[in-house]
């Protein structure tokens, strides 16, 4: 099938490979490396940083010392050389919401800790009202904002997160299928419902494609006999 990269859904631009890629978090593989790798925080909205200073009491226990003094000194989110706000990081890198589970798990051979997110701890515990920011709950989804109020989703792909392709395809999974929830928490259910039409869709064009391909490839065969 010719692949279309790009499709609208209900006003909303999907990257194709959302629907069509495999892909399930496997954090004993990656140690939920997307927390603390990369070079600037995760972008947030206006509405989100009072959210997690609402929620900053509750997971402030979590915290490590360094990510609570750099809190102390510019706040839970900063204004990136893009000029968009995005969670406020330790050491160049680690956002300041990290904290590690033990026992450790073992990451290329060396035992560390999963990293996990205090605000959705606290969140999962009942103790505050917000989970994460919307653009963490989404990763590797990455929302793009265009003139005329446009968003468009792409797919990021990074290295960390292999692990995840080889387990989304044991567990039959596909991006936008494993994404489900914070989908529906940023688009709302009836757009999530008419992505998985178009995903279908896409689907079974890709099935009449192949069968096509091997009912060529048959006749092809039989002339050359
Ligand atoms: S997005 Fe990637 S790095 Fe983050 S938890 Fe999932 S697989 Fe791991």
């Amino acid at each position: 099938m010719k692949q279309i990269p790009i499709l609208d859904v209900g006003g909303v631009l999907i990257s194709t490979s959302i629907l069509t890629e495999y892909f399930c978090c496997d954090l004993d593989a990656c140690g939920g490396a997307c927390c603390i790798e990369g070079d600037a925080g995760a972008p947030v909205t206006v509405d989100e940083i009072g959210e997690m200073e609402h929620s900053l009491d509750a997971a402030w226990p979590l915290m490590s010392a360094q990510a609570q003094a750099v809190v102390d000194r510019q706040g839970v989110a900063y204004t990136d050389p893009e000029g968009e706000l995005v969670t406020s990081i330790v050491g160049g890198k680690d956002c300041v919401f990290t904290y590690y589970n033990y026992p450790p798990t073992m990451i290329e051979g060396l035992p560390r800790g999963c990293c996990l997110c205090a605000l959705e701890k606290v969140f999962r515990d009942g103790r505050s009202r917000f989970a994460k920011p919307i653009s963490c709950a989404l990763y590797p989804i990455r929302e793009k904002h265009f003139s005329g109020g446009l968003i468009g989703l792409n797919y990021h792909r990074w290295a960390i997160c292999d692990a995840a392709i080889r387990k989304g395809r044991e567990e039959n999974l596909r991006l936008y299928q494993f994404l489900r929830e914070p989908l529906i928490r940023r688009f709302g259910q009836a757009w999530y419902d008419e992505l998985c039409e178009v995903a279908h869709e896409l689907e079974l064009q890709s099935l009449q494609s192949s069968e096509d391909e091997s009912s060529d490839n048959e006749i092809d065969e039989a002339r050359s006999m």
